[in-house]
């Protein structure tokens, strides 16, 4: 056997190695264009801020280690440029001296990742003050323009992972950092109310942010950029500029040598990461995988399904089964203090794929009030009516978001309900969190929802109530509705609310919150147990809309429906 792997670094590091644990016989040959091997991408931003202290602390594993330890053959600076399927060879090219040569091969992976998309249609993207982060390389060019005398300004054209990462840590290490970005929000995998908590981070850590802007052009010489929106032109001062709009699957090798490409531009690949060679297998950024929510084929630009993906590739070579059941997308990042988390379909990913759903939000404590470290967190659960199946979460604060995540992650595949969530039983101390736990009084409030115990609105849907008159009750104390409520907001603090009840319309809707919704659910069920049958709880409650609304207000200058934020 002898397995030829194109791409060093996640997907085809992980193949050469499983192989080998599988084959101690094998001979494994690993082919890299670039200068280094299984490094780690996602720790490359950190670079930049000086999290990582030093380019070397980025090489998990070097081609001389790969030898020594695992009897692999990597070959850096080594472009395979050609695959010819009838002799079962790969045409290299040796980068270093231009040398061409053929190796032979009897399984061949291809793991050839990604790359950074720079359209031409952007003037002046070719300039030298433009980069893109993909490998260590390309971190260390940039981190050593950004220190050149003069280099102040920065923008970051794209607001995913990498743009979002990438802005916080120039931002750190003391660059003026604006971020542009195409649509009307950063973080694709989060709904536009969850968001706005980044939108708020980034802005109070003085990124500045372009929402809804396409940037046309790099100005090098005057140190800025060219950006629109709604048609309107506008300069960005910028002495660097860092692209990150997306990557695109790296298919030139495998749509040459005629092997399938899907229809979202990725290599097609069967279940056992097959392509259609069968002595072809293709995994990581370069294909495209079943997602299990969505029933369809697509790309997720992740480490850890490229790992999963190799590790089964591997096997399969071998004979060993593997149950590929898809993905479901899970994904997390911190901006600033905020930690962030997202599994599963999102409010609008539901929507665009017609599942009938319904979603709460959430900014319960992630600990005991007594802990001195004890923070809210908005969690937003999204789960399919009637039918109470989980399709997915959100999870923003500056406590274990990833945890939150990564539990709701494990019901989602196993297909798990509101009601298995309800009952979950998770490890407690007040120094980790609460007795019940975010995701078990999440799934307590949907079940609310879901069986008509109660109806709510969104966020998104406040401004127009107060707009148009709505009756809303503020069931908080008076001190806090002191200092900031909805304007036009009657105040019936909870303890005093059963001596209020004949102040309380009965004909129309009344829209109760607190602020957390804590309060307003007791208020809502003692309501409820006397006859009132027209309340509707607010969903995210004061600090929900508070985060809602502060950054678009921000932004437009348009009247706040609040007479302050509040966000503690
Ligand atoms: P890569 O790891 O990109 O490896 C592909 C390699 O193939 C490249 O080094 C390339 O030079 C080489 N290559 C391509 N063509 C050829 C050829 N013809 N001959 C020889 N060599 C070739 N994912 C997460 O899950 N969490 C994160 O926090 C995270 N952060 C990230 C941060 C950054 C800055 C980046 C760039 C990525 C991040 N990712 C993260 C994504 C993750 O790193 C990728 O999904 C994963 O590395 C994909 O693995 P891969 O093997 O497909 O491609």
């Amino acid at each position: 056997m002898k397995l030829v792997v194109v791409g060093g670094v996640t997907g085809g590091a992980s193949t050469a190695a499983r192989v080998r644990r599988l084959d101690a016989k094998a001979e494994i040959v690993m082919f890299e264009r670039g200068e280094h091997v299984s490094f780690s991408n996602c720790a490359l931003p950190y670079y930049l801020g000086g999290v990582v202290e030093s380019s070397d602390h980025l090489l998990v594993v070097t081609p001389e280690d790969f030898k020594r330890r695992h009897d692999i053959e990597v070959r850096t600076r080594c472009e395979v440029i050609a695959i010819n399927r009838k002799s079962k060879t790969v045409t290299v090219k040796d980068l270093t001296d231009g040398r061409k040569y053929e190796e032979p091969y009897d399984k061949l992976m291809l793991a050839p990742g990604a790359s950074p998309i720079l359209p031409k249609t952007i003037a002046g993207i070719e300039s030298k003050n433009v980069f893109t982060v993909r490998n260590v390389t390309d971190i260390i060019a940039l981190k050593n323009y950004a220190e050149k005398s003069g280099v102040e300004n920065v923008v970051v054209v794209g607001g995913g992972f990498i743009g979002v990462e990438v802005a916080e840590n120039l931002c750190k290490a003391g660059k003026n950092v604006s971020l542009i970005e195409g649509t009307e929000q950063i973080m694709t995998p989060f709904d536009y109310d969850m968001v706005q908590i980044l939108h708020k981070e980034m802005d109070d850590h003085g990124v500045k942010l372009y929402l809804s802007s396409t940037v046309t052009a790099v100005n090098a010489e005057s140190g800025s950029v060219t950006a629109v929106k709604e048609g309107q032109i506008f300069k960005v001062p910028a002495d660097l500029v860092v692209m990150a709009i997306g990557v695109m699957p790296e298919t030139k090798l495998a749509e040459e040598a005629g092997l399938e490409i899907g229809e979202t531009h990725g290599i097609k690949v069967n279940h056992n990461y097959q392509t259609s060679d069968p002595d072809i297998y293709a995994v990581g950024d370069a294909v495209e995988i079943f997602n299990k929510m969505l029933h369809t084929y697509g790309r997720l630009a992740l480490a850890g399904p490229a790992q999963r993906q190799a590790r089964a590739a591997a096997d399969h070579m071998y004979g060993i089964p593997h149950n590929n059941t898809g993905y479901i997308g899970s994904s997390c990042v911190r901006v600033f203090h905020q930690n962030a988390a997202a599994t599963g379909l999102s409010e609008k990913a539901a929507a665009k794929a017609g599942y009938h759903f319904d979603s709460v939000l959430l900014f319960p404590s992630d600990k005991p009030g007594s802990m001195p470290d004890s923070h809210y967190m908005g969690f937003k659960l999204v789960f399919e009516v009637p039918t109470g199946r989980i399709l997915g979460a959100q999870a923003i604060g500056v406590g274990a978001a990833d945890k939150r995540i990564d539990v709701i992650a494990a019901m989602i595949t196993m297909n798990g309900t509101l009601e298995d969530l309800k009952e979950l039983e998770l490890c407690y101390s007040p120094v980790f969190g609460t007795a019940k736990d975010i995701v078990n009084m999440a799934a307590l409030v949907a079940l609310n929802i879901l069986y008509g115990r109660f109806t709510q609105v969104h966020v998104n849907q406040v401004r127009p109530l107060v707009e148009s008159g709505a009756y809303i009750i503020d069931v908080r104390e008076a001190d806090e509705y002191n200092k900031g409520h909805i304007k036009g907001a009657h105040n019936i603090p909870l303890s005093e609310l059963r001596e209020h009840l004949d102040e309380i319309p009965q004909d129309i809707p009344v829209y109760l919150h607190c602020r957390s919704s804590q309060r307003s659910y007791y208020a809502l069920s003692a309501l409820a147990g006397r006859g009132f049958h027209n309340i509707v709880n607010i969903s995210g409650s004061f600090l929900g809309l508070s985060l809602y609304e502060y950054f678009n207000d921000k932004m437009t200058g348009r009247e706040p429906i609040v007479t302050a934020y509040n966000f503690d």
